[in-house]
């Protein structure tokens, strides 16, 4: 078994690792930038160093934290979500250095990475991909003459891209002529790769994806689905598990297609693969070889702890469960609470954390690294808690919902937290019909009022008066 894992990530999934190791009884190293040195997963890890003065260096050098992993006698490297985690570099050096990297091979990483890649490994396994250019485009004529054989709209999309960026729609020449360098400087800058490819759009489809865990004796399985169709720019802001908008057939279909998918790259440890579904058509989209950030709430219906499961795996363990074994109840919803404020165009909003006090009660659970008086350093992403609700039905999930995130204070900073009651209190969302069009559609539910509570009055008077006291 494992016995030390070097974390090589920050904010709550930092913390959210060092939690997994608390309870196996493995002892976890946290890393931070000088900006992190007040941050919880450097507090709450047994062990702690810093990576100097960049904010970023230190977190993107595979270098530097393998040698610090083997420094201080890690026998393992959790990569977490973003940063390096889908980085084949760092699971080689890893491999390397005899540290064992917790996720897939790097060329499994490397294939999947690469999304005209992860399609010709499914077209060949027989996963239905939505129609697309075989390999990358080499120019903008070869974009223009395989737009036209695909069919407008089509979607251009960074070969190595992720986290919603470097994605465009467009529904014509025209747009196409203009998006294409676009893309391409896009892809460069953030994901150092300049290879492009299209897909057909599929025109208001639901975002489904399929969390997978294989171990190393060939045993691979689903833990059902999550529904992430509440998305803006191709980003997503709820996430909902099981969906609420699939039949027990489609749910058995897209579980199965997932296995097959995992299988036939020879998968190993946790894993999501992506579909879009329009109707009662399933397109593979693509597969991320990490933990997602929105595996919490597969864990909430499934109750298996994925974490754990990934850090099992990694030490040679059989999965702790079997197919046949795995069951969902009730309904569980996150929401991502990002530090940004919706009513000037989701602008991040960074700074202290003058107020936080956690939702609690029943089905109520937070990821999240801030706390009363943290500083919210603007380098990263603007993401800063994940709040996570379960209930036995979708119309208590939706209750419990709304009346956890009205539980919520986090003052300092604006945040998603009233746009997202109000999209809570949408008809259409609580029929639980929505497809990743939903926000666009909906642009009037960033018309709320900002009512200060009595709560937040208070809290003005008090800074006030603490200002002008000096203290
Ligand atoms: P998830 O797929 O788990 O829902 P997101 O797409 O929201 O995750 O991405 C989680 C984090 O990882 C974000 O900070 C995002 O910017 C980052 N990220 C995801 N993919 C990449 C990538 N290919 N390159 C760089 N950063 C990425
Ligand atoms: P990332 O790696 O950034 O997560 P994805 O390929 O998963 O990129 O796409 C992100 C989102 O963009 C999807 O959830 C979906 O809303 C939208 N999208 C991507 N491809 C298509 C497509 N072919 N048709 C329609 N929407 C798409
Ligand atoms: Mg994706």
């Amino acid at each position: 078994m494992i016995k030390k894992i070097l974390i090589a990530n920050r904010g709550e999934i930092a913390v959210r690792i060092v939690r997994a190791c608390a309870e196996l009884g493995i002892r976890s190293v946290a890393v931070y930038s000088e900006a992190d040195r007040h941050a919880l997963h450097v507090k709450r890890a047994d062990e702690a160093y810093t990576l100097g003065a960049d904010p970023l260096a230190g977190y993107l050098s595979p270098q530097r934290l393998v040698s610090l992993a083997v420094e201080t006698g890690c026998d393992a490297l959790h990569p977490g979500y973003g940063f390096l985690s889908e980085n084949p570099l760092l699971a080689d050096l890893c491999d390397q250095h005899g540290i064992k990297f917790i996720g897939p091979s790097a060329e499994v990483i490397r294939r999947m990475g690469d999304k005209t890649e992860a399609r010709r490994s499914m077209i060949a396994a027989g996963v239905p991909c939505t129609p697309g250019t075989e390999g990358n485009l080499a120019d903008l004529a070869e974009a223009i003459s395989e737009a036209e054989r695909i069919g407008y709209p089509i979607m251009l999309k960074a070969t190595s891209g992720g986290g919603g960026r470097g994605i465009r729609r467009c529904n014509s020449r025209e747009e196409l002529e203009q998006a294409y360098p676009r893309v391409i400087s896009e892809a460069t800058k953030a994901f150092g790769s300049a290879e492009v490819f299209l897909e057909k759009c599929i025109v208001n489809p639901k975002h489904i994806e399929a969390q997978i865990l294989a171990d190393s004796f060939g045993n691979t399985v689903h833990l059902y689905e999550r529904d992430c169709s509440i998305q803006r720019r191709n980003q997503k802001l709820i996430e909902i598990a099981p969906s609420p908008q699939l039949t027990p057939e489609q749910r058995a279909y897209i579980g199965e297609l997932s296995v097959r998918a995992a299988k036939a790259v020879g998968y190993e440890n946790a894993g999501t693969v992506e579909f879009l579904l329009t109707g009662d058509e399933v397109y593979f989209m693509e597969m991320n070889t990490r933990v997602q950030v929105e595996h919490t709430i597969t864990e909430e219906i499934t109750g298996i702890d994925i974490v754990r499961e990934q850090i099992r795996i990694a030490s040679g363990l059989p999965l702790s469960v079997k197919q046949d074994d795995i069951r969902h109840q009730g309904f569980a919803l996150q929401f991502r609470i990002n530090a940004e404020d919706p009513k000037n165009n989701f602008f991040p909003s960074f700074g202290k954390i003058t107020r936080y006090y956690a939702p609690g009660g029943p089905g109520v659970r937070t990821d999240t690294a801030i706390y009363t008086g943290y500083v919210i350093p603007p380098h990263y992403d603007s993401m800063c808690l994940k709040l996570i609700v379960w209930a036995m039905t979708w119309e208590e999930a939706l209750a419990r919902g709304l009346r956890a995130l009205d539980d919520m204070r986090l003052h300092g900073v604006k945040t998603t937290t009233a746009y997202y009651q109000e999209i809570l209190r949408n008809p259409e969302f609580r029929t639980g019909e929505f497809n990743t069009s939903f926000v666009e559609n909906h642009p009037e539910l960033l018309e709320y009022s900002e009512k200060r509570s009595p709560d937040q009055l208070a809290l003005a008077i008090a800074t006030a008066i603490a200002a002008y006291a000096g203290l």
